[in-house]
């Protein structure tokens, strides 16, 4: 089947057989058609909205060491902070002032952070706004410290397969660490009843075409409310150095692929999409994304939380993230919407 046919296929039915999927993968002669259909699909279910995530980064010490991450654990070079509780809460007054209903507490795994302390934290946040949706993405944890979270109000979890594939996840990361135990955790998080986000680095070392359709193969599996994949970026500080960042282009096409096979999801425009190319996010939305997230950490802490390098949005300006933003959505030919921005599901639309 000629790939054309491939992107109406998939628009068609949702479904392309993995055969397909590699093809159309491979390919950017029919890019156009597939962003238009995605962004044609989008505009279906959610019409031209954007939803604003306001994205807290609490805290850059981590137990893990994955090999891509420059905030791994052994990385020396990282200069290491943790926001204190008052801290935390001031981001969301500051955020639900601007306007976010929101928050996205994200940190490395960091044992100072107790289970009692992220429950006091998030029923604080729960009790001071309870029109607003809280969202952790704090790592894999116990059944029962993500019940007690959810018990105390966070209604949402982050939480990227990174891939789906034994072999490829054994050489992102160190022993200690199992995609048995990530899916674990996805599942778990679903079956307690959080709205879960999942997703996966684009162009990480070692990735071939066929991790990719296994990476989508589980998100079928798996049937979260949002899905965030950003292109891989290389970090100086760890083992990965000498590796590539992922392309923006295989990005857009799986962003646009997403859209197709997963009509009702939430899918970000990644800051690490932001970063690779300077109209990256607004390339995102035109290819199905529906979300964005602005960073609300303290700007005096915005450049230690590196994941990569080159992270845009960690300057002085970045108190403005919200209205530059708001430009970007508008320039691209949508419209923020700071609702809580449920993911609408086939069942509950
Ligand atoms: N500790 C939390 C949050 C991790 S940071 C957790 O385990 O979920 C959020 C995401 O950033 C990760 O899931 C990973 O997919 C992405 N990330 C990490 N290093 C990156 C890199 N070098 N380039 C691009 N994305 C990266």
């Amino acid at each position: 089947m000629k790939t054309m046919e491939l992107a109406e296929k998939l628009a068609a039915t949702r479904e392309l057989s993995d055969e397909e999927l590699r093809q159309i993968l491979e390919t950017d002669e029919f890019d156009q058609t597939l962003f238009n259909l995605a962004d044609k699909r989008r505009r279906e279910v959610y019409w031209d909205e954007v939803y604003v995530r306001g994205l807290i980064e609490f805290t850059n010490f981590c137990r893990n060491n994955c090999y891509y991450c420059g905030i791994r654990r052994d990385n020396r070079n990282a200069e290491r902070y943790r926001l204190s509780r008052e801290e935390i809460l001031d981001c969301c007054e500051e955020g639900y002032r601007l306007g976010f209903r929101t928050f996205v507490l994200q940190g490395g795994e960091d044992p100072y952070y107790t289970d009692s302390l992220i429950c006091d934290i998030v029923s604080e946040i729960r009790a001071r706004f309870p029109d607003c949706a809280i969202t952790l993405s704090i790592g894999e944890k116990s059944r029962d410290s993500y019940q007690a979270f959810f018990d105390a109000g966070a209604n949402r979890y982050l939480l990227r397969h990174e891939t789906a594939d034994e072999l490829h996840y054994a050489k992102l990361h160190p022993d200690s660490m199992s995609l048995a135990n990530r899916k674990r955790c996805l599942f778990d998080l679903k079956d307690i009843g959080f709205q879960v986000g999942s997703g996966f680095m684009v162009g990480s070392p070692y990735q071939t075409t066929d991790n990719i359709v296994a990476d989508i193969r589980f998100l079928q599996e798996l049937q979260p409310h949002m899905i965030g994949i950003g292109p891989y970026i290389t970090h100086a500080d760890t083992p990965f150095s000498n590796f590539e960042s992922g392309s923006m282009t295989l990005t857009l096409r799986l962003i646009a692929i997403l859209r197709l096979m997963f009509p009702y999801a939430l899918i970000p425009s990644t800051t690490a999409l932001g970063t690779i190319h300077p109209q990256g996010r607004e390339l995102g939305l035109k290819a199905g994304a529906n979300v964005v997230m602005p960073n609300l950490s303290p700007v005096g802490v915005r450049k230690l939380y590196a994941l990569y390098e080159n992270k845009i949005c960690t300057g002085e300006e970045a108190a403005q993230c919200r209205g530059c933003l708001e430009r970007r959505v508008l320039s691209a030919g949508y419209r923020i919407v700071t609702a809580v921005g449920n993911a609408k599901t086939e069942t509950e639309s």
